[in-house]
């Protein structure tokens, strides 16, 4: 069995700074007695994992932390990764009863975080694996859901043995979570109490590759998948396969878990470009303004209405200076082609403004993207998309910005 690689020390996510800081002991007890324990608590209803919300603040109120702590882990094993990284504004703390008195609403996140972080930095254990029942599972893919499956299955007394095809441990709660909310080692810190546990993980094995189904069902009592969503979608444009043209997940990844060296390009870019409207493209333009890249701008297919990314993200990373185009239109121009119109733009495959994740740019032979600030499709202003079109024309690491006449 193989064991999961270590974190480089020197991997660029080590440089943002803690964008929610964490309450010490007073301001703790101070915002957990804000809290009035509502009967009919609406924040436990907006959590996820159903934690006992108003139980757990009552008890940092009182200075019984363990059991804080204890309450929230027992409805959710990965508890203080939720407490960094949950989109809390929308949740537990969006529903809390203050909202509606115009107060500020308790914060939950923090407060959660302060319970576990001290009871971890105590070296306090919660749980023990139950006397051995002799059955044993098999879960894939080395994630939060297969996790937490296998601490419940260790407290039942069943084997537990995760099959993992990368060499790390924590799934995408290690490798995708901005890191300005959470860094990597908080995942893997859950890891390591879950894996005390008596959790086995098999590394660099892939479910399809050189994992069978069948043969696990044959050698299991029971196979959990717990293999995430999936491949990254592909961005279907021309000039996508540019070396500085990067997935925002595999860019993500390796900021998190690499050497800075394999990022060492990163270090010239001025300006970057990211496509898209969800929270993954929120993230990612936050994370680059946070690396020091002076323009970044967020190019979106449809309106700010329309993005799916969470408003409160949308809200600062503006207020951080990322740039918010809206109704973009993808590539303007084919590689080695003059500029077509709009009709021709959207008729090409993986340019239909309906296609998810493929708002696009196209880079022409010479390395150049453009991308059109149009009106939204269908709408005319002095024609399809309006006499004057704003064009910009993107080559990494410069850009001229200016008004240009269709010339197709
Ligand atoms: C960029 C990004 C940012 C995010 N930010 C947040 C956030 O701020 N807050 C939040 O709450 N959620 C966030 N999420 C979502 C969160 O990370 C996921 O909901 C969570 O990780 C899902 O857990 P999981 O165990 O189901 O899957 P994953 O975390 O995807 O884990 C699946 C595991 O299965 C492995 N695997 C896949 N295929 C195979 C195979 N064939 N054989 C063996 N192993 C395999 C993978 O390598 C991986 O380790 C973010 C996601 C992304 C992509
Ligand atoms: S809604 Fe707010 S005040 Fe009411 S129990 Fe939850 S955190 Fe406390």
């Amino acid at each position: 069995m193989s064991t999961s690689k270590r974190l480089n020390s020197d991997r660029l996510e080590t440089q943002f700074k803690d964008f929610k800081p964490a309450l010490d002991r007073a301001e703790a007890t101070e915002e957990a007695q804000r809290c009035i324990n509502c009967f009919d608590a609406p924040c436990i209803k907006a959590c996820p994992t159903g934690i006992d919300i108003p139980k757990f603040i009552r008890r940092i109120g009182s200075n019984h932390v363990q059991g804080a702590a204890k309450t929230i882990l027992d409805s959710n094993i990965f508890g203080l990764s939720c407490a960094e990284c949950c989109p809390v504004e929308t949740l537990c703390e969006g529903a809390c009863v203050y909202n509606d008195l115009n107060h500020k609403p308790i914060t939950i996140g923090k407060l959660q975080r302060f319970a576990i972080e001290t009871a971890y930095d105590a070296s306090m254990e919660f749980y023990k694996p139950g006397k051995a029942s002799g059955k044993k599972v098999a879960l894939l893919g080395a994630g939060p859901a297969s996790f937490a499956a296998a601490h419940e299955l260790r407290i039942h007394g069943h084997e537990a043995v995760i099959f993992e095809k990368s060499e790390i441990a924590g799934g995408l709660n290690t490798t995708g979570i901005a890191p300005y909310k959470m860094r990597a080692e908080v995942s893997l810190r859950e890891v390591e109490r879950i894996l005390k546990m008596g959790v086995k993980v098999e590394y660099g094995k892939e479910l399809g590759r050189n994992v069978d189904l069948n043969k696990l069902v044959q050698e299991y009592d029971a196979v959990f998948l717990g293999l995430g969503l999936g491949a990254d979608s592909k961005f279907d444009a021309a000039g996508a396969d540019h070396p500085r043209v990067t997935g925002a997940v595999d860019f993500i990844a390796k900021m998190k878990t690499c050497q800075a060296s394999e990022l060492a390009w990163m270090k010239n870019v001025k300006t970057a470009l990211v496509i898209g409207g969800g929270n993954t493209a929120l993230d990612a333009c936050r994370e680059l303004k946070g690396l020091g890249v002076e323009q970044v701008v967020v190019s979106y297919r449809r309106g700010e209405a329309e993005m799916s990314g969470y408003k409160h993200e949308f809200k600062w990373a503006r207020q951080e200076g990322v740039d918010f185009w809206f109704h973009t239109l993808g590539g303007c121009r084919w590689p080695g082609n003059a500029y077509r119109d709009h009709t021709d733009v959207e008729r090409r495959p993986g340019f239909s403004g309906d296609r998810p994740g493929k708002a696009g740019v196209v880079a022409d032979k010479n390395d150049w993207f453009e991308i059109r600030k149009g009106p939204p499709a269908g709408r005319t202003q002095d024609g399809p998309h309006g006499a004057r079109e704003n064009i910009c024309r993107w080559r990494l690491g410069q850009w001229r910005n200016g008004s240009r006449q269709r010339s197709g």
